[in-house]
């Protein structure tokens, strides 16, 4: 692979290229464009002595698509192989990246979202098998406790498979329902009723802010349902079920906000920048599938709309999501 000095240079975004220091376990930068100096505002002979991870954190390591903060500002960060030993670096501001041809991002996440279609597909029938033959012998079994417990184990295990599984369809083929004009309230107070009996929410108090003259707002309520759903799962998880959850709604000019904070430990720096990419978990093997705030983040772009995490000063994660009330969006309803 070669690139001209000409077409390095005139390249709009910000290029480097770096090598990999494994005592170090950092990128040293080897070469980098006109861009990538203008985006530090400082010279090439400057930045030659830097490190990437000293400059950005640590995003460097993994090929692909990565999300980059820097200085407040969102990035799309490509890794992809140089040569032997080299990586090239591709920075692209979010801002401009939202600019570019749809197919580009819908296109990772459609072949993305295929291959989870199909483990899924291929997922289903055995699980289903599983579970069947499990409760039939549990009828058979009769009175032996230890075997029984087992087999609630077996049960209870399978369907947190099946969950997983549903949840890897859901990310293959979003569902792509009507939209319909709908109270955010409502949707909030539905899946409030629906979960609070849920162990996991027993001991967390719910306290709701919601605004009474919320405009009323154009969207798939399932779809809105999830978020919902998965953003009071992730906080109850987080908490480990205890603590506070709150809501609030408002309809502020020409948007809604809707804001889920709770009193957990928060998102550790170091992780924000990658919660709503697909696959991302910190929970235990079997217990996430990463895939919750990533189809979040999904509907809510879908709904034109926009989402937001930040730490609260008292502890805890606040996400905030704000969606227009006028959107194009809303007189296409079903191309959606
Ligand atoms: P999963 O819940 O399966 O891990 P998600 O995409 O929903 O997948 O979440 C990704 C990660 O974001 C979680 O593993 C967790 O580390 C972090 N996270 C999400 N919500 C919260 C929260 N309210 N508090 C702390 N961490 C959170």
């Amino acid at each position: 692979m070669s690139l001209s000095q000409k077409s390095w240079d005139e390249f709009p975004y910000p290029l480097v290229i770096s090598l990999y220091s494994p005592k170090l376990r950092k990128h040293k930068i080897k070469a980098l464009n006109q861009s990538f100096c203008q985006l530090l505002k400082l010279s090439e002979k400057d930045l030659l002595k830097y490190h990437l991870e000293d400059i950005f954190g640590n995003h460097f390591n993994n090929f692909g698509l990565h999300y980059l903060n820097h200085l407040g500002n969102t990035y799309y960060l490509i890794n992809v192989p140089w040569g032997e030993k080299r990586k090239l670096h591709i920075i692209i501001a979010e801002r401009v990246w939202l600019r570019f041809p749809q197919w580009f991002h819908t296109e990772r996440l459609a072949s993305l979202g295929k291959l989870a279609g199909e483990i899924s597909h291929e997922l289903k029938n055995p699980l289903g098998g599983i579970l069947l033959y499990s409760n039939m012998l549990k009828e058979e079994l009769g009175s032996n406790q230890r075997l029984q417990e087992i087999l609630d184990k077996i049960i209870a295990l399978t369907t947190r498979c099946k969950i997983i599984s549903k949840a890897l369809l859901d990310f293959g083929k979003p569902e792509r329902g009507k939209k319909e004009w709908v109270n955010l309230n409502d949707i909030i107070s539905t899946i409030y009723n629906l979960v609070a009996d849920y162990q996991i929410f027993k001991n967390i108090k719910f306290i709701f802010n919601l605004d009474d003259k919320l405009p009323l707002f154009y969207a798939n309520p399932t779809q809105m349902e999830q978020v919902i759903l998965n953003l009071y799962t992730n906080a109850a998880e987080a908490m480990k079920g205890v603590g506070e959850i709150k809501t609030e709604t408002k309809g502020k000019d020409d948007r809604i906000v809707i804001r889920v904070a709770d009193s957990g430990p928060g998102i550790p720096d170091e992780i924000l920048p990658y919660i709503f990419d697909p696959f991302f978990t910190t929970k235990k093997t079997g217990k996430g599938t990463g895939l919750g705030l990533s189809i979040c983040h999904s509907i809510i772009k879908r709904h034109g709309g926009m989402m937001k995490v930040d730490n609260l000063p008292t502890g805890g994660a606040s996400f905030e999501i704000l969606l227009p009330l006028a959107t194009r969006e809303a007189l296409r309803e079903d191309e959606f």
